[in-house]
């Protein structure tokens, strides 16, 4: 019976491993490879890198700080989690597991652009012509020409935000038509931000500008950022019969304990602000809270 379980090794679940394997308590860390974090080519509001870091180095680093005291990532989706006489199954593809206590760290899914091929998706995102997360790296877009594919008021939140970095906001309907109320209209011509209508779906790159076809012919931007929202990577925990939001985000108390006993949760999985220190913010206070439940239960002795 391990102590505790991880699943996902992206920040949040790493962090947790690194806590959790220096308590001396046996923890095993399973993944299954698509960390939001190794999308990243290169953070620059992550402290203690003044000149940035890769997302795929940043990763690296920790998985080997793990390794060091004894929490090795294995490459293992987990398909299920059941509660059993007081202590968790964790069962993955070719065989299951017993924990005292998991933490789930699944993180989400960014929706991708409507119609974008994954190929040119992926060029595109290494090279900043496409991005997710305008608190990371709207510092990079300064004065540039963007685009933000969405509408509503998510899309409408996410222009806006943008606004504070260049003059040069367009928002662009993923679909036929925007949806945008007076309120969003009103905000949206205040700050000068254009609107277009789609639908989007057809896309190339020319040069060093990310090209969107539109309503009103083919638009050229430097940066586009979609907002087209998340699937959250939340459904092992709700399976279980833990709180979600609608959007599927897990509830948590201070302690990041779901409403699941035994079952903690961190990082993006959880609401809050989908950053890296902020997930590994959340991992340190679960792992540490995992430990004293464990010590509870039953000393913890060296
Ligand atoms: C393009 C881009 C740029 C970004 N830039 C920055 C930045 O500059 N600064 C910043 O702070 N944040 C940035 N972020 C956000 C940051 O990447 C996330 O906040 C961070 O990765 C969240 O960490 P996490 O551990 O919660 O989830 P993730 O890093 O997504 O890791 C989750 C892990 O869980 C695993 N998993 C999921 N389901 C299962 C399962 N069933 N079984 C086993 N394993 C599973 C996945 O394979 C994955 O490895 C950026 C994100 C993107 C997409």
């Amino acid at each position: 019976m391990d102590d505790c379980i991880i699943i996902g090794a992206g920040p949040a679940g790493l962090t947790a491993a690194i806590y959790l394997a220096r308590f001396y308590l046996k923890v095993r860390l399973f993944d299954c490879g698509t960390s939001r974090a190794a999308l990243i080519p290169r953070t620059h509001n992550h402290a203690g890198y003044p000149d940035g870091i890769t997302g795929t180095d940043l990763l690296d680093r920790m998985r080997r700080q793990a390794a060091r005291f004894g929490a090795v990532r294995e490459e293992r989706r987990v398909t299920a989690l059941a509660r059993e006489d007081g202590h968790f199954r964790i069962e993955t593809e070719r065989e299951s597991f017993a924990a005292r206590s998991v933490l789930l760290a699944t993180g989400v899914f960014n929706r991708h652009p409507p119609g974008m091929d994954d190929t040119l998706h992926d060029e595109a995102l290494a090279r900043g012509l496409l991005r997710y997360c305008p608190i990371c790296d709207g510092y990079e877009v300064t004065d540039k020409r963007v685009g933000v594919i969405g509408t509503g008021d998510h899309g409408t939140r996410e222009a806006l935000f943008l606004r504070g970095y260049t003059a040069d906001v367009t928002l662009v309907a993923p679909d036929v038509d925007h949806e945008l109320d007076e309120e969003c209209q009103a905000e949206l011509a205040e700050a000068g931000i254009e609107t277009h209508d789609g639908p989007c779906g057809e896309y190339r790159i020319e040069g060093d500008r990310l090209a969107v076809e539109t309503a009103d012919g083919w638009l050229q931007f430097d940066s586009v950022y979609p907002a087209l929202g998340s699937h959250i990577r939340s459904e092992l925990a709700v399976n279980l019969g833990a709180e979600a939001t609608e959007e599927g985000c897990l509830t948590v108390d201070d302690h990041l304990e779901t409403t699941v006993p035994g079952l903690f949760a961190a990082g993006d999985v959880v609401l809050g602000l989908d950053q890296i220190s902020h997930a590994m913010g959340q991992a340190g206070v679960a792992a540490t809270t995992i430990r004293n439940h464990l010590a509870q239960e039953r000393p913890l002795r060296r």
